[in-house]
């Protein structure tokens, strides 16, 4: 006889966790701990569903690293217990809050699937149905007695993606995410389909979970206009205390080539503050050098990006920025691919 699988529903607030008091209108949090008796359904998984909630959910974006650290300390106080995890968040900054969860947690084994909705639950047209009782079908699925996903993933209409490829593109519609350089990991339609291929294999698998808590967040993003000026690049860059800039530059890498914009970059980087280049485009890759106008960047020791998303940079960069690492294990280790959020060259 198999036992039952152990599934550990995390709330940490947002939309999805609403429902609306009928008397008042006004939208109000919803138990979780009752969530099987709201969602009859849930009982045809077969599954033990049970819940923990922030003890004040937040609007996701009220999000900041404190919260992340909370986030993980229960999945690693968990972990032992759960065989998979459902982190319902607001969908406004999920993608980095799921991006960032996907660096603390190192050797990961067990699936961490992050939803959310557009529509609270206890609407009649409501997303959030669909999304959390495939988000929990997802954590449960497992093959040869093994969990089939091993790695932090989004679920949102329809769609698993790797989290840390994700972003957000709609705050009208329910396909609320995208992930351009990255195919869908599992797709639900009459069936749930995995694509297999595409999942993280961790290889070693008896290496223990770690949990990263700290993360460094003296980072700015840093997005390039045309008619940006000396004053403001300047101003940003002196910030005090600066470690780690992610460059948000046009096309396949490139910013302006003149020489107060280089000298600036140039001076920083010899202060020792990281700048990471990548590409404005929701879709392809830095190319560092492929163009004159990114040329310069690469002399200078601009860090090629690649094909990561800005928020998985943010992430990736307030991670590795606390490791203690040269200049050039940092580039190395930026520009590898850790968790699956780059495509290496
Ligand atoms: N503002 C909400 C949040 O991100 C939207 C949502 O739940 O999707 O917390």
């Amino acid at each position: 006889m198999t036992s039952k699988i152990n599934i550990l529903i995390i709330y940490t607030g947002g939309t999805i966790g609403m429902i609306k008091d009928y008397k008042t209108n006004a939208l109000k949090a919803f138990d979780f701990s009752r969530i099987v008796e709201k969602i009859p359904e849930l009982e045809q998984l077969k599954c033990n569903i049970s819940s923990i909630s922030f003890e004040e959910p937040i609007d996701s974006s009220n999000m900041n690293t404190d919260y992340y650290a909370t986030l993980v300390t229960i999945i690693e106080e968990n972990y032992k217990n759960f065989d998979g995890f459902v982190v319902l968040t607001g969908s406004d900054t999920m993608s980095y809050i799921a991006s960032a969860v996907s660096f603390m947690l190192e050797n990961l084994q067990k699936p961490v699937i992050f939803t959310g909705s557009q529509l609270p639950i206890g609407d009649l047209r409501t997303d959030a149905k669909e999304n959390l009782i495939t988000s929990i079908e997802i954590a449960a699925s497992r093959k040869n007695n093994k969990p089939i996903v091993k790695e932090v993933g989004l679920y949102f209409e329809y769609k698993l993606y790797r989290a840390n490829r994700t972003t957000k593109i709609s705050a009208e519609h329910f396909e609320a995410f995208a992930a351009m350089n990255y195919p869908p990991l599992a797709e639900s339609g009459v069936h749930l389909k995995f694509n297999e291929h595409l999942l993280l294999e961790n290889k070693n698998q008896k290496a223990p979970l770690i949990v990263r808590k700290k993360l460094v967040t003296d980072v700015v993003v840093l997005k390039l206009y045309p008619g940006i000026t000396v004053q403001v690049v300047a101003t940003i860059l002196q910030i005090k205390n600066l470690k780690g800039v992610v460059l948000e530059t046009y096309g396949s890498g490139n910013a302006p080539n003149t020489s107060w914009f280089l000298n600036l970059l140039e001076k920083a980087i010899q202060q020792n503050i990281k700048i990471v280049n990548v590409t404005q485009c929701s879709g392809g890759s830095v190319i560092l050098g492929h163009y004159d106008t990114s040329f310069g960047l690469k002399e200078i020791g601009v860090i090629s990006g690649l094909d990561i998303t800005t928020e998985s940079a943010v992430a990736k960069l307030m991670y590795l920025l606390n490791e203690d690492l040269s200049t050039e294990a940092f580039k190395t280790y930026f520009q590898k691919s850790l968790r699956g959020e780059i495509s290496e060259k």
